[in-house]
């Protein structure tokens, strides 16, 4: 392995302090998530419960509700509530010099979807079992699909984990949710996060891009046209230049609603910025999350991220 791959002491110490409080954030959040309350008010309870302890954010949290499986936050004036019914992914971390937390958890709002919850977080249980040194992706793929399978349910085959580096929450290596026959190996001192995704069978298996996108990541600093778009990116490359952001962070920026997503469009036209669109159920099915955050070890594995209701 690369020099560069080994966790340090120090880094050790703090990235178990980000796990620890990225678990404290979620439940936080997961404890607001009730009928009638507004996602928005969640949003922003969660994200000041970490920077009210010293954090930074490893990204905004996400709030995904029924076939949304990932990647949706609120707007800045977004009035949608949790609603009776819901199944509501809380997925977030939290970030200290540079070091990243990735967690989720699944609220049921509908007393009916309890069975896919459990599925998705025995599924991650098998799959923390198979991690160690040594192991291939392929086979954690094989224990997460297997055990969904047999709880009568279907893996989402195209969202699964990945290595986490510092300042990169999806560093190259993927984790896939069924086995897809990749036999990259984890190593000793990697730190990873496992994520089953798994939705009904009567679902697709798979997630297709939404029109909605609230969340952006620095790219590139490019010349654009509009002299709005060219001021949002010089605050966005001062402020938001390594983590992922919400476009609600930026609405004081910017004069309307309107304005701030023209210019943001034309930001990512031009390649500053890289979206990431909300990813829905393609069968238009709920589906249910577990995601824990694992460091590598010659015989298993270390927990640093994980919430459990
Ligand atoms: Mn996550
Ligand atoms: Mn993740």
């Amino acid at each position: 392995m690369e020099e560069q791959d080994m966790i340090s002491a120090e880094n050790l110490a703090t990235i178990k302090e980000v796990g620890k409080a990225s678990a404290d954030a979620m439940l936080h959040a997961a404890n607001l998530v009730k009928p009638g309350a507004r996602l928005l008010d969640v949003a922003e309870s969660a994200e000041k419960f970490l920077k009210e302890r010293g954090f930074g954010l490893a990204f905004p949290i996400n709030l995904s509700v029924n076939a949304e499986a990932a990647h949706y936050t609120p707007s800045f004036s977004d009035e949608r509530r949790f609603a009776e019914g819901d199944i509501v992914k809380v997925d977030f971390g939290a970030e200290r010099n540079g070091l990243l937390g990735d967690g989720a958890i699944t609220v049921d709002l509908s007393g009916k979807m309890q069975g896919m919850i459990d599925a998705a977080e025995a599924a991650l249980d098998s799959a923390i079992a198979a991690v160690r040194h040594g192991v291939s992706v392929c086979d954690i793929g094989k224990a997460i699909a297997s055990s969904i399978e047999s709880a009568g349910y279907l893996p989402i085959k195209n969202l699964g984990g990945h290595g986490i580096k510092e300042h990169d929450l999806h560093a190259e290596l993927f984790i896939p949710n069924y086995d897809n026959g990749d036999f990259t190996i984890l190593e000793e001192g990697m730190v990873v996060a496992i994520e089953p995704f798994v939705t009904t069978a009567s679902g697709k298996g798979m997630v297709v891009e939404a029109d909605t996108c609230e969340i952006y990541t620095y790219a590139n600093d490019v010349t654009v046209r509009s002299p709005e778009a060219r001021a949002l990116l010089v605050e966005i490359s001062k402020s938001y230049s390594k983590e992922p952001f919400a476009v609600r962070w930026l609405s004081g920026l910017v004069q309307s609603k309107f304005r701030l997503y023209a210019a943001i469009s034309e930001l990512a036209r031009a390649g500053a910025l890289d979206p990431s669109p909300t990813l829905v159920e393609a069968g238009g099915k709920a589906v249910a999350q577990a995601e824990a955050q694992l460091l590598v070890t010659k015989d298993g594995c270390e927990i640093i991220t994980r919430a459990r209701l």
